[in-house]
């Protein structure tokens, strides 16, 4: 497999690398400023795309997210929301459209690279709030990217029905190190332990039994 692989910097799309790497697969690491909130994640995926030596870039589209208004994560007028993933409230933290767009840029430079696969993390905790993370919208994307060439691309999705301690689990198998990783959408130097995302990467944690070594504010 050569797949391009969406990489945010965050504890889901680091496994999904290891995941990958673990696989034999030829990977090149592709992570998007689209205006986000938390441009800490970014760093994150530096970090991590430099100790493992796999080649990453970070596109910078900064004012994308001036079209992808209505969510707390590109809007810095809507606050963010604090509380478990699963609820409502949750909600606003839905970025428009944004795995089918980042998800079609990386398709583009797949086929650029001659590349057969690109890839993304969605997982089972994120179906409830995120409606491109479902198995359905993934499932879609992969017949569209199967046309978007003459020579296929598949859509590789292999947490899709994975629960995040099922990535815990698997990060922790493969020598994932969690510590590198940024989840929080707020922001800061360290995770903030209150919005959705925070909460459900400490409820993993928790759910598997490791000791999470991410540093939570007070
Ligand atoms: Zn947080």
């Amino acid at each position: 497999m050569k797949a391009v692989a969406l990489f945010s910097g965050g504890l889901d799309s680091t496994v999904l690398a290891y995941h990958l790497l673990d696989q034999n697969a030829e990977l090149k690491l592709l992570s998007i400023d689209y205006g986000q909130r938390h441009q800490k994640e970014l760093d994150s995926s530096s970090n991590i795309a430099g100790s493992l030596s796999i080649p990453h870039q970070i596109l910078q589209l900064p004012m994308l997210g001036n079209l992808l208004g209505g969510s707390a994560l590109t809007d810095p007028a809507i606050s963010l929301p604090e509380g478990h993933y699963a609820e409502d409230s949750m909600k606003a933290t839905v970025v428009p459209n944004r795995n089918m767009i980042l998800l079609s840029l990386a398709a583009g430079h797949a086929i650029s690279l001659q590349f057969d696969t690109v890839a993304y993390a969605a997982h089972a905790g994120d179906h409830t709030i995120y409606p491109d993370c479902r198995p359905e919208f993934a499932d879609a994307m992969d017949n569209v990217l199967q046309l978007a060439d003459w020579n296929k691309i598949n859509l590789h999705r292999p947490f899709v029905k994975w629960s995040k301690a099922d990535l815990v689990k698997r990060g922790n198998e493969l020598g994932v190190p969690f510590e590198k990783t940024w989840s929080c959408y707020a922001g800061g130097s360290k995770h903030c332990g209150k919005c959705g995302t925070c909460v459900e990467r400490k409820e993993a944690f928790e759910l598997v039994g490791l000791s999470d070594p991410t540093q939570y504010k007070g």
